[in-house]
């Protein structure tokens, strides 16, 4: 194993930045490589753990000399969000001095173009650096996992179409409750490192095989625990033996059973009006069209001071807001459904 670190020296004097980079050198040249990151939503830790406990299992491997193909793992990506607090929370997903999001505006070039990525770097901001430092490395491997989570959370993954259905197996692996079909049209990590594979000549290439560039949603925020790291860090060591980036005869593959929903099938359930929010459903739990999700408590002491909020659609509850005062129009629940009913979604992501 070898261990290098990105120093990114701030935009202003005095200060540098450190990200611990671990490489593992495979044995087998014609072996498929993989990257994996976590928390470049800085504030998304379950990766980080899952980061801990796999690498943990990689150095083990590399003294038995069971790795086949290069591993690249970072486990904390952004150093930068994680030092921004803000009376007394660390806000994480986006840039306090810029107000971007650190997983947005990253760079779309063609796979050939990976290079430009890195030129003049030191002309471009630290937070820019990060970005482009992170997407250059990951450019250099066959598979890419960036590792987030959503609020409150089943385990679930957004893939781009062009990697589906191979990428089965990795939602098989990390036993994900539901995959949600992304169409590449945005500028996250994921969907740069999409582009760049998807442009390797000159025709947008409609599938990928033998790549991948995946957001996995390792659960909620709060899902940080030793045994749920331990066993997802073991689904991504079975999900690296079923591609023989690892050796481990022992393992049988999984097929995956869970639903992949394109992400025009995903309601976005919204608040109406501004409200105490009162849960009846949870994640995990299947509606029906006309179900109450949520009661919100509008106006606290009047006799008709509540309003109810209804599942549109039958489908999965996939993901829900664990705040519980919601500003008018705020997400409470992400549903995955069984047909299109975004008709008015526009390409790219879900969320800002
Ligand atoms: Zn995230």
């Amino acid at each position: 194993m070898e261990r290098t670190e990105i120093i990114i020296s701030g935009d202003t004097a005095g200060i540098e930045w450190r990200a611990p980079v671990f490489r593992f050198k495979g044995s087998d040249a014609t072996a498929p490589s993989v990257y994996m990151q976590a928390a470049l939503h800085a504030n998304e830790l379950p990766g980080v753990a899952v980061a801990h406990f796999l690498l943990e299992k990689l150095r083990a491997a590399e003294a038995a000399g069971t790795i086949r193909g290069d591993i690249t793992v970072i486990p904390q990506a952004n150093p930068i969000g994680l030092a921004q607090s803000h009376f007394g929370e660390m806000e994480g997903r986006f840039d306090l001095g810029t107000r971007t999001n650190f997983n947005r505006d990253f760079p779309l070039v063609a796979l050939a173009e990976r290079e430009t990525l890195i030129a003049d770097l030191d002309r471009r901001s630290a937070v820019d650096r990060l970005k482009r430092t992170l997407l250059h490395t990951a450019l250099g491997h066959d598979l890419v996992l960036d590792l987030h989570c959503d609020d409150e959370s089943l385990q679930y993954a957004y893939i781009d179409d062009a990697f589906w259905p191979e990428a089965a197996d990795l939602a098989a692996a990390l036993d994900m409750q539901a995959v949600f079909l992304s169409d590449g049209e945005s500028t996250a990590f994921e969907e740069a490192v999409g582009h760049a594979f998807k442009h390797q000549g000159e025709e947008k290439l409609k599938t990928v095989p033998g790549r991948l560039s995946v957001t996995v949603e390792l659960r909620g925020r709060r899902d940080v625990y030793a045994g749920m790291a331990a066993r997802d860090a073991d689904g991504l060591w079975a999900f690296l033996a079923g591609r023989g980036i690892v050796a481990d005869p022992a393992l049988t593959a999984r097929a995956y059973t869970g639903p992949a929903v394109p992400l025009d099938n995903i309601e976005m359930v919204k608040a109406p009006t501004p409200g105490t929010i009162l849960f009846h459903r949870d994640i995990g739990e299947t509606v029906r069209a006309g179900d109450i999700l949520a009661t919100l408590i509008t106006r606290p002491g009047e006799a008709d001071g509540t309003i109810t909020v209804a599942a549109r659609h039958d489908g999965l509850i996939a993901t829900r807001s664990s705040a519980r005062y919601a500003r008018r129009g705020d997400d409470l629940m992400k549903i995955a459904g069984h047909e299109a009913t975004r008709r008015d979604r526009k390409p790219g992501t879900l969320e800002d």
